[in-house]
């Protein structure tokens, strides 16, 4: 009998719009999930974007230069302490499309690769397992050379605030990219101002809130 009149009250509710369409979306399992990665730092926002994921519960990959954690491994550490995934972006950001032509790239990648590894690893406590080159290079020879040391390369789906774009359009085309499977790029570091990071995740989070996706690490993602 209580069965019965819980049911019917339910009906009533429905029937009088109490369950809102986005009520039932909220509560329910995410629909899918993306990744949120931040390349170049860590740098002078990092600590309001660490700030910004935690109140929105999202994760995310932070692809970190080894000259900026010797600069910050206080920070690198925070990152790792709050559930993010830290991962390798090499040393000191080298122009590989150069690099990729000489003879000695694969010394070169050895080294710009293994001591962002140490500075990580000096960091956190952990080693790092995912590489992306600076400006996305990939060539065979690179994804090779990668796994030798014990490294997946992962580049990017969607990414522009590097671009002249304008603000707007930027976050709009960043909306966009807020799908299942995809992979979002940002810096936290480098640059002279990385607020507009901060202004566009707040906005990508919303969309993400909207559609039901979940932002996860790169790892959870690659699965
Ligand atoms: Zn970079």
């Amino acid at each position: 009998m209580l069965k019965r009149t819980v049911l019917f009250t339910l009906a009533v509710m429905l029937a009088a719009g109490y369950c809102r369409a986005g009520d039932a979306a909220s509560a329910a399992k995410p629909r899918g999930q993306f990744a949120l990665t931040y390349d170049d730092g860590p740098g002078f926002i990092t600590g309001d974007l660490l700030a910004l994921l935690e109140r929105r519960k999202a994760k995310a990959t932070f692809f970190m230069l080894g000259e900026a954690v010797r600069a910050n491994p206080a920070m690198a550490k925070k990152v790792r302490e709050a559930g993010h995934l830290v991962a390798n972006h090499t040393d000191t950001h080298k122009n590989w499309f150069k690099i990729g032509k000489a003879a000695d790239r694969e010394k070169v990648f050895a080294a710009e690769v293994g001591r962002a590894e140490e500075a990580i690893v000096k960091a956190t406590g952990e080693k790092p397992a995912i590489l992306r080159m600076p400006n996305g290079y990939t060539a065979p020879w690179v994804r090779e050379a990668a796994k030798r040391m014990g490294y997946r390369t992962a580049n990017w789906d969607y990414g522009s605030d590097w671009t002249k774009l304008p603000e707007e359009k930027m976050i709009a085309e960043y909306l966009k990219a807020v799908r299942a499977g995809n992979v979002l790029l940002m810096h936290d570091g480098g640059g002279k101002s990385r607020q507009k990071t901060l202004r566009i995740t707040a906005a990508v989070l919303d969309e993400a809130q909207r559609l039901g996706l979940e932002p996860v690490r790169l790892d959870v993602l690659l699965k």
